[in-house]
């Protein structure tokens, strides 16, 4: 078929990247020339290996030819993410800005109803915000409005630290796990305390943990997630239970930094995974304890919190 315009120009250009692909001469009737032209040869070699010659040529000549460019271009498109991710292809990307608009949604709608805030219906959060350089604090009361009481995943661009403490052999352990917008293991640790030590002193020396690594790892939106009341409101009140000056002033030295913190505190359920390690992966694990890659008796509960990231 003749696409009958330039017919010039393109006698005398190169031949197009799929005709120099097929090793043919690519003249004036070439249907491809005007869509693959010599410098598009990585677009035409994915096409190629997705749909094949035959194919692409199939569909392009199936739609009229104004609407070919827009064919070839959206053909180029989901090629292209085949080479990107050859597991899912374009499928892959749908389902992470999927995962991605979830979670905005999941934000907008805890935002816009948690102001209201008289009734106890749902989880209370107490916030704690410091912004960059200012040592103004604002407390305000969210409450959970879709009656998921598991873990939710924090917005694209932070992370999220969940923090716990037990005591399965008689002292206190402190574990932690950072993840971000997509739920994916950051890192996680345990802290063993010493002899003597109590279920505050494990928590917030997990969070000094926690705060440092994210800290090292240049990550600066930062929530806390920790079950005890307790801990936000020494850190937001700034009450120092007397036993715990040291690691209050370096809780203080860390929030105070040029990034920007939230401490709040959720229901067990939204913890589990700080549970699980400060409890069972202390059997698993004696001592102090850091990981990249979560270990294999903890998947199912990280599974199981992402539905807080698919927004149910
Ligand atoms: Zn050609």
């Amino acid at each position: 078929m003749a696409i009958g315009s330039g017919g010039e120009e393109q006698r005398h250009r190169h031949a197009c990247a799929a005709c120099k692909h097929q090793g043919k001469k690519c003249d004036e009737n070439c249907l491809l020339a005007q869509y693959f032209p010599a410098e598009k040869a990585e677009e035409f070699n994915a096409v190629y290996k997705t749909f094949g010659v035959k194919n692409l040529t199939k569909m392009l000549k199936s739609v009229p030819n104004d609407h070919r460019k827009q064919a070839a271009d959206t053909l180029i498109w989901e090629a292209m993410a085949w080479k990107e991710d050859p597991l899912q292809g374009p499928r892959g990307l749908y389902n992470r800005v999927i995962a991605e608009l979830n979670i905005l949604q999941q934000y907008h709608s805890a935002r816009s109803v948690g102001l209201c805030g008289e009734h106890d219906l749902g989880v209370q959060e107490i916030k704690y915000q410091l912004s960059t350089g200012e040592t103004s604090r604002s407390k305000e009361y969210q409450q959970a409005d879709t009656g998921h009481r598991g873990w939710v995943a924090p917005p694209p661009g932070w992370v999220k630290i969940n923090v716990d403490s037990s005591a399965p052999f008689g002292d206190y352990i402190g574990g932690g796990i950072c993840r971000n917008s997509l739920g994916k293991c950051l890192f996680g640790f345990t802290v063993h305390q010493c002899q003597g030590s109590d279920e505050l002193g494990a928590q917030f020396q997990a969070i000094i943990k926690g705060l440092i690594e994210a800290w090292t790892r240049c990550h600066r939106k930062i929530i806390i997630e920790i079950n005890s009341l307790e801990v936000v409101h020494s850190i937001t009140n700034g009450v120092r239970p007397q036993d715990h000056f040291i690691h209050l002033s370096k809780i203080k030295e860390l929030l105070g930094r040029d990034w920007c913190c939230r401490v709040e505190r959720v229901g067990n359920e939204a913890n589990l995974c700080a549970n699980w390690l400060a409890t069972m992966f202390a059997h698993e694990s004696p001592g102090d304890s850091f990981f990249e890659v979560p270990p294999i008796s903890i998947a199912s509960i990280l599974e199981k919190d992402l539905a807080g990231v698919r927004g149910l």
